[in-house]
This record gives structure tokens, C-alpha cells and sequence, in this order.
């Protein structure tokens, strides 16, 4: 039992060693690239977030910077028309695709969500319920 199991282990190695040599520059790379981030963290993390900002603002310069439902000037995320997608670093994808996306302040986004997942409403029907509605909204007493 004992004998089978060291055999058991030279096979894992065999297999690690193995694995190594047929992916050895992508796990260099990796490693590579893990100490510089590791080096250089908190610079990087700054520049990062500087760099998401700036393309946030751009993202919500081209959607026209308002609530597209209400009118609202923030705070806005941007949010696939189709209801699909409200991931805080969508900026660069409204940047490649600005028709696909609006902005939404949080009560109409949480209405769309409402209407949409809810109510089974499809981005149309919600714009016309929505608009047509006296909707007593928070931007208002703000
Ligand atoms: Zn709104
Ligand atoms: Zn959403």
C-alpha cells in the first residue's frame, strides 16, 4: 500500500512536470506579471481607478448625462437596454457601443428591473408605462 501510493505520487509529478513543459510560457508570464502587479499595487490600483473614472464620465458624457427616464443628473449608471447588464464597469462597453446602453438614476433602474423581471415588461412597454406616468420620483425632493 505504502509502495503504491509513492507510485501514485511520482505519476503527479510526472503529470505536473509534463503540464510545465507544454505551458511553460503562459505560467512565466503569469508569474511574471503577478510580481510586478504585486510590486507595484498600490500605483497601479490608483491609475486604475483614475483610468475608470475618467472613462466613466466619458461613457456618461456620451449618453447625454441625465437619467434617461427621468431626468435625473446623478448619481447614473449606465444599463443595457435590454435589461441584461448593470455591472459598474460597463463604461467601456458603452464606449464601443453607445446605442445599446442608457443611463438610469437608482429609482428608475430599480423600476425598470421591477417591470422587466417582474411584470415580464419588454423595454418598450416600460418606457411607454413609465413616461406616461406622473411617477412620484426621489430625484424630485432632492
Ligand atoms: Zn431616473
Ligand atoms: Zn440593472
Amino acid at each position: 500500500m505504502m509502495r503504491g501510493s509513492v507510485e501514485a505520487q511520482e505519476r503527479q509529478r510526472e503529470h505536473h512536470k509534463k503540464y510545465y513543459q507544454e505551458h511553460k510560457n503562459d505560467i512565466e508570464f503569469r508569474k511574471a506579471r503577478k510580481q510586478y502587479y504585486e510590486k507595484n499595487k498600490v500605483r497601479l490600483r490608483k491609475i486604475r481607478k483614475l483610468y475608470a473614472r475618467k472613462i466613466r464620465k466619458q461613457a456618461e458624457e456620451v449618453l447625454g448625462g441625465l437619467c434617461f427616464i427621468c431626468g435625473a443628473k446623478r448619481p447614473l449608471c449606465g444599463h443595457k437596454k435590454d435589461g441584461s447588464s448593470h455591472a459598474s464597469n460597463i463604461a467601456p462597453l458603452i464606449l464601443k457601443n453607445p446605442d445599446e446602453f442608457v443611463l438610469l438614476c437608482p429609482s428608475c433602474h430599480r423600476g425598470i428591473h421591477f417591470c422587466m423581471k417582474i411584470l415580464n415588461m419588454t423595454w418598450d412597454a416600460f418606457l411607454k408605462e413609465y413616461k406616461s406616468r406622473e411617477v412620484c420620483h426621489d430625484s424630485g425632493k432632492r
